[in-house]
């Protein structure tokens, strides 16, 4: 075979093998920012649970003047039901009792109402601190894994480099250049094989005479409906 094809042969592997670890990257990337994801979503849970806490105390503290005005109404009244002097005058003043007295009801009974709700928020905040603390533990370790991964993945990538290097300066300018142009809309099919007479980048069927080229393997050729670089594949040449 053309000692050019099969350096083309060997960088096309050599670029496929080094842009395979992408997705690997992303994969791992990906992995730390979901449960970064989790963490900031807990967080912000915790901090809604705190505002209603926050929110309840407000209205408690706001029930408790009430008691306290509703308190020094009814005092109020006691006096004036004893110097009432007419029928409706007392019957007046009863009335205003008894609606104090409501609001009393009421407002005690709100106050009982928003101390369970912050019991039941601080109780759902320590299980959200806890299960915070878990994610936390899992992240720092998953962190721990995705960074050992990323440096082996950059130890193989540059071994590549490496090796595509030597490769390179091995190569001819004109064939890389040419190779070069390829990949820039073929990105990792620039050189591809021929299967059933069929060019594998574009799946089209080559003509007799380029697949004639091709199984002789003396030049470089490429395919006539997509100009990938063709070669057939050991397997297929021994058919
Ligand atoms: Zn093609």
């Amino acid at each position: 075979m053309n000692k050019h094809l099969e350096e083309l042969i060997e960088l096309s592997k050599i670029d496929k093998a080094i842009d395979a670890f992408e997705p690997k990257i992303e994969t791992a990337q990906a992995k730390v920012a979901a449960v970064e994801e989790q963490e900031r979503t807990i967080e912000e849970e915790i901090r809604q649970l705190e505002e209603d806490i926050k929110d309840a105390e407000l209205k408690k503290a706001k029930n408790d003047l009430h008691i306290q005005e509703l308190t020094d109404k009814l005092n109020a009244n006691k006096r004036k039901s004893a110097e009432a002097k007419t029928e409706k005058e007392i019957k007046a003043l009863q009335l205003e009792e008894e609606i104090a007295r409501e609001q009393l009801d009421f407002a005690n009974e709100e106050i009982g109402r928003l101390e369970n709700l912050i019991e039941t928020r601080q109780a759902e905040i320590a299980a959200k601190k806890e299960e915070l603390a878990a994610i936390q533990e899992r992240s720092a370790q998953l962190k721990e894994e995705v960074a050992e991964e990323l440096a082996e993945i950059e130890k193989q990538k540059q071994a590549l480099f490496e090796k595509k290097q030597e490769l390179i300066s091995k190569m001819s300018q004109k064939i890389l250049a040419f190779y070069d142009k390829i990949r820039r809309w073929a990105k990792n099919t620039v050189v591809v094989s021929v299967r059933k007479q069929a060019c594998m980048g574009c799946f089209m069927k080559i003509n007799d005479k380029t697949y004639a080229e091709v199984i002789k393997g003396e030049e470089i050729t490429t395919c006539p409906h997509c100009g990938r670089i063709l070669f057939l594949e050991k397997e297929e040449n021994a058919e």
